[in-house]
């Protein structure tokens, strides 16, 4: 009987009924295989962990290492879909439908690849997976405690994560800072992993902030100092320490933090504001910080310097893209209303940052709030733009100035591209102003209109499989031979992007929106369902929408087609048409170094 309750222990990760050791370890983890880096916060938040920790991560991988990033949230949601933008800023989806906290986005677009579920947790998760074992037996008659079977779990979500990803390096970003009561036993957890997995196996980074009162003219290392001690009362000794502060932090500065925390001088680094947070990983790896991880976790024989050298220069070219002066410039009005918070529409933002790059333009983003909208104003509020994104939204509040929006861009021939609920407007708009279907709307703003163009359409869910839900996660979508919108995405005859929506174009009104020139250029691969829509160019320069959010794809390396479209069409609204070199919508301009030289006719414009 004893064997048999040691051998079921065992599976759980108890080594036996008598001891205190809890190390669950998942089928296929090799130990020794993966390392793991821990980045903690400490003084307070907002410091840039995520950009920092995903660039860390980033000048690995450029190393020819197979990274796998996760971060911890302290929260109990199980994941960030129920989450205000206002209060957590914008929703990230990931290609299988996880809905995340937006840094999993900075850790996308850094690492220019696709993440799923296994690198995001909450606590929300974790007390699922524990609460679930206990109702199935699996803890055997011992009382389950926060120590060690909650923090266990911590250690195998971690160890499922790198037997999954093979990866040489799991790099773990733990939410808030320490000292966190609801994150305090991550920080236990990883205590114990850093015990289990032994020397060399893990790297703990403490990110830390440096102040400089501006009365004093000086840096103070107080605060910096009581956050590292911190992190020692929680039994973790940090290897690294990452200064964030306004300038570069002084040699005195770095002599007392190295001082106070038994951290080597060379291994506390200067994370000091620079122009961009794409500079970042350079600024890393110009310090050393790479080689000093590759040190501690002994990974130096695993590099391949050609990968990196690669990487590198691919990298570099972006960032001095991206910074070099533009004789030119735009102005693209995001018309939503979650507007005075910039972070609620982050992917917009940075999906048309690496537009400015490959365009070799300035965009200046107009964040304008559609709540105060009206039909009356909207040629005011709209004046200064050479092109507009609605983007996507739920809730009836600034849904009719998004509308008024949609109608300006299309009478106005203003470039428009609208994303998700902007798509619905967009087609609410022509179903009302051109096919004069006046009631036309969305059932989710007005459940008894006669001309419901957008419903809740539960038979074709199911067809998906996905019941009364969200749709949500990548998926492929049939694109329209010829049409702009395949020419913005290389001619190709299917694009994947994510959704997260529930309501979409009612099939029963698809012949009359055609037959009024509305092209739907984008659909479900075996499905009536609409995902993309354009007008033709002879009716409008540039007018596009999907039910889509490309943003969400968009990379540093590689920007969104229908981004990069918009942004191109603005340019020639902003500019004489035909004289603007190098900016077709058909034929992506190749970045180059800087911005092309200025034509006459800018120099006649003034800009
Ligand atoms: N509210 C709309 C829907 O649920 C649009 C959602 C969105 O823009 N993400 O379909």
């Amino acid at each position: 009987m004893a064997d048999e309750v040691n051998e079921l222990l065992a599976s759980v990760g108890h080594t036996s009924y008598e001891t205190e050791f809890y190390s669950p370890t998942p089928e296929g983890y090799v130990p020794g295989k993966t390392k793991y880096v821990v980045v903690l916060g400490t003084v307070m938040s907002g410091l840039g962990k995520g950009i920092f920790s995903s660039s860390l991560a980033k000048i690995l991988k450029d190393k020819g290492l197979k990274v796998a990033p996760i971060k911890m949230e302290g929260y109990l949601n199980l994941d960030s879909g129920t989450l205000n933008p206002f209060r957590h800023g914008e929703v990230f989806v990931l290609d299988d439908g996880m809905e995340t906290d937006m840094d999993l986005g900075t850790y996308e677009r850094m690492l220019n690849e696709n993440l799923n579920k296994m690198n995001f947790t909450t606590s929300g998760q974790i007390f699922t997976r524990v609460l679930d074992r206990e109702r199935q037996g699996g803890y055997l008659g011992r009382d389950v405690q926060m120590i060690p079977h909650v923090t266990g779990e911590v250690k195998r979500l971690l160890r499922e994560l790198a037997a999954k990803s093979q990866a040489d390096v799991v790099f773990i970003e733990v939410g808030g800072t320490v000292g966190d009561y609801e994150n305090g036993y991550f920080i236990e957890a990883l205590r114990e992993l850093a015990y289990e997995e032994g020397d060399k196996s893990v790297c703990v980074v403490a990110l830390t902030y440096v102040m400089e009162p501006k009365t004093l003219g000086e840096q103070k290392s107080k605060a910096a100092q009581l956050g590292l001690r911190q992190v020692m009362q929680a039994g973790l000794v940090p290897h690294i320490i990452a200064c964030r502060c306004p300038s570069p932090i002084t040699e005195k500065v770095k002599q007392k933090i190295s001082m106070f925390s038994n951290v080597p001088q060379r291994r506390v680094f200067s994370m000091h504001d620079v122009e961009s947070i794409y500079l970042v990983p350079e600024m890393l790896r110009e310090a050393g910080m790479d080689r000093e991880v590759l040190t501690i976790l002994e990974l130096h024989d695993r590099v391949n310097q050609r990968s990196e050298d690669t990487a590198r220069r691919k990298w570099v070219k972006f960032v001095d893209d991206l910074l070099a002066q533009k004789d030119r410039e735009v102005t693209i009005g995001v018309t939503g209303k979650y507007t005075s918070i910039r972070d609620a529409y982050a992917s917009i933002d940075k999906a048309l940052e690496h537009c400015s790059a490959h365009a070799g333009c300035r965009i200046n983003i107009e964040w304008i709030d559609t709540t105060e909208i009206t039909p009356r104003n909207v040629a005011e509020k709209l004046k200064h733009c050479h092109g507009i994104i609605v983007p996507g939204g739920f809730g009836n509040r600034g849904v009719d100035g998004k509308i008024a929006c949609v109608q300006h861009a299309r009478e106005n021939k203003l470039p428009f591209l609208g994303i998700c609920l902007g798509f619905q407007m967009a087609v609410i708009e022509f179903a009302r102003n051109v096919c004069k279907l006046d009631d036309a709307n969305s059932t989710e703003f007005a459940p008894q209109c006669k001309s419901p163009v957008i419903d809740i359409l539960p038979e074709q869910k199911k067809l998906e499989g996905l019941g009364g839900n969200m749709r949500l996660g990548a998926k492929d979508i049939d694109l329209k031979e010829g049409s702009m919108i395949s020419r913005l995405y290389d001619n190709s005859a299917i694009k994947r992007l994510r959704f997260r929506h529930r309501y979409e174009v009612d099939p029963r009104f698809i012949a009359t929106l055609e037959k009024h020139g509305l092209v739907f250029s984008g659909r479900h691969p075996s499905q009536p369902i609409m995902q993309m829509l354009e007008l033709p160019q002879s009716m409008h320069p540039y007018f596009v929408g999907t039910q889509a959010h490309p943003c969400l794809t968009s990379r540093p390396l590689s920007p969104d087609g229908m981004f990069l479209g918009l942004v191109k069409a603005a340019l020639q609204r902003a500019y004489p048409q035909g004289t603007l070199e190098g900016v077709s919508i058909e034929k992506p301009r190749p970045a180059s170094n800087g911005a092309a030289a200025p034509t006459p006719a800018m120099a006649v414009t003034g800009q």
